[in-house]
């Protein structure tokens, strides 16, 4: 793939910038294109342009709206092979997960496209035989969607597919590591038709994402992204009245085994928990807390195969694991490596500065880092059993006692993102299922893996509003109870008079 120029695609236009950044393949450092870096000014005017769209947009159908979505999805279903490659080399994702990326996508849309003619809202019963009353959905406007990059096109999706089959308009800004992506999108939207000013797009990076939430047009604002920054804009958001953040964020994410748990299944579980995507899901599990009746068999099969999952050329179909997304990324995690030593655990295995023998050939500008694998006995204080670290590190945690122990393990962190729990035993099941401090939470399979038609979200500090398929529609719609009168007089619920009292009577 080639370098191109592109832009950003605000009121039906691509529009170039005076600043530029590079995207690069994180596998190869090879650059895959240059975009511009969307200002203030970029920012107002493709909010402008979504804002003289939207009576326009909002007047066609739900069914007409998710037309266009369709065009959308068929483009995705045919196209799935080509775009999870375009994701493999932008973000790094081994080619299965690139490809999933796509199918997810095509899941996103296909969800509301297909909502659009299901019922929307609620006929109510009214004490007074005469009323008919309504739950009905109007869309917010002006959406901001912001997103990161390790789902590069699936969670785009997420955010806009719901958006703008509900009839808002949006302005996107995706992540400055994934703008060639973005382009891709940008390009699927236009060849489905969507009008003028309907969708628009303005990469770049922190700073103009701030400038998309600052934006006193921006009623909504859906994330998804770190911690850090989603905290940042739910309470600036939270700060102006009228104005709501849906914010999904990361996790400090634990798998639970427990002494009745089936170690054929657990093994595989924490694995693909712990280091698929390379450990950069929000969702990826960080902590496994073993039952101590099972732990030592549990640390000898984790240990052996963290010890050999095969790290490559994520175009591979032989690889399990790809680079990290950018040098940066890689300087946090072998940090966050280093602080665990630091803090005295038992390090069981350390690929976090790889042989040069075990990175592909030709991808020697790539940013590669492995498993890092550590036992600590649970200590409130340890930072590293606390912090999110966004790569490969996981620490294998012992319990004793109940499976109530576990729990109370899993939830001494401040997040809640996902979670899961290895059992054969459905009391612990339940019981974990129901005092776990988790947005999503599994039962015998990895933490892992969600599908569209469940919410998808955390509690605590991992978010709020559900920024995805089934609950987003809370967040990008208001509700109107709207109740009809259908008597030549006026009566009232609660027994309320309705006489009109005068002092001449
Ligand atoms: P990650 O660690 O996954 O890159 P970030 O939260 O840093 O997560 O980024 C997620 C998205 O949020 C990206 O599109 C990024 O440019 C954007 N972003 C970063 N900082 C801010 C900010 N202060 N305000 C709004 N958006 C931001």
């Amino acid at each position: 793939m080639g370098m191109s120029a592109t832009g950003h695609y605000i009121g039906g236009e691509w529009i170039e910038g005076a600043e530029t950044f590079e995207s690069h393949n994180p596998a190869t450092g090879e650059p895959l294109g240059t975009f511009p870096r969307g200002t203030e000014t970029d920012v107002a005017a493709a909010v402008e342009a979504a804002g003289s769209a939207f009576e326009g947009w909002r007047k066609l159908s739900y069914i007409d709206r998710a037309e266009h979505l369709w065009d959308v999805y068929t483009e995705l279903k045919n196209r799935t092979d080509e775009l999870g490659e375009l994701v493999t080399r932008e973000c790094g994702k081994e080619i299965n997960e690139g490809r999933a990326d796509i199918v997810e996508a095509a899941h996103m849309v296909e969800w509301p496209a297909g909502n659009a003619r299901h019922p929307h809202g609620d006929v109510v019963p009214s004490e007074i035989a005469a009323k008919d009353s309504y739950m009905r959905r109007k869309p917010r406007g002006v959406v901001g969607c912001i997103t990161p990059w390790n789902f590069p096109i699936a969670i785009p999706f997420w955010h806009m597919a719901v958006a703008l089959v509900e009839g808002n308009t949006v302005v996107w800004k995706p992540a400055e590591q994934t703008p060639k992506c973005a382009h891709a999108i940008a390009e699927l939207m236009i060849d489905a038709g969507i009008p003028d000013g309907v969708f628009n797009m303005v990469q770049g990076y922190g700073d103009t994402g701030a400038a998309l939430v600052d934006h006193e047009t921006v009623d909504t604002v859906l994330f998804t992204g770190s911690a850090e920054v989603g905290q940042g804009i739910a309470s600036k958001v939270g700060g102006t009245p009228g104005k709501l953040a849906a914010c999904e964020m990361g996790g400090k994410n634990a798998v639970v085994v427990t002494e009745h748990a089936d170690l054929d299944l657990a093994v595989p579980a924490a694995v693909l928990s712990a280091f698929k995507t390379t450990g950069q899901r929000c969702v990826s599990a960080e902590r496994v807390i073993v039952h101590a009746d099972v732990y030592d068999e549990f640390k000898r099969r984790f240990v052996e195969a963290a010890a050999i999952v095969a790290i490559g050329d994520p175009l591979d179909g032989d690889t399990f694991m790809g680079p990290l997304i950018e040098a940066d990324q890689r300087e946090r995690v072998l940090g966050h490596n280093d602080l665990a030593r630091e803090e005295g655990v038992e390090v069981l295995v350390d690929r976090g500065e790889l042989d040069d023998d075990e990175i592909p050939e030709g991808h020697e500008g790539g940013h590669w880092t492995g498993p890092f694998v550590y036992e600590t006995a649970y200590d409130p204080d340890l930072r590293c059993i606390h912090e999110e670290v966004f790569g490969p590190h996981v620490a294998l945690i012992p319990y004793e006692g109940g499976v109530e122990r576990a729990v109370e393990l899993q939830n001494s962190t401040p997040y809640g993102l996902a979670g899961s729990i290895i059992s054969e035993d459905y009391r612990q099941l339940n019981y974990y299922r129901d005092h776990a401090e988790l947005g999503l939470a599994y039962g015998n399979l990895p933490c892992i893996g969600a599908e569209v038609q469940l919410p998808f979200g955390g509690v605590k500090k991992s978010g709020n509003g559900y920024p995805s398929a089934r609950e987003i529609i809370e967040a990008v719609t208001e509700r109107t109870a709207w109740t009809l009168n259908n008597s030549p007089d006026i009566e009232l619920a609660q027994g309320l008079s309705a006489e009109l009292k005068t002092d001449d009577q």
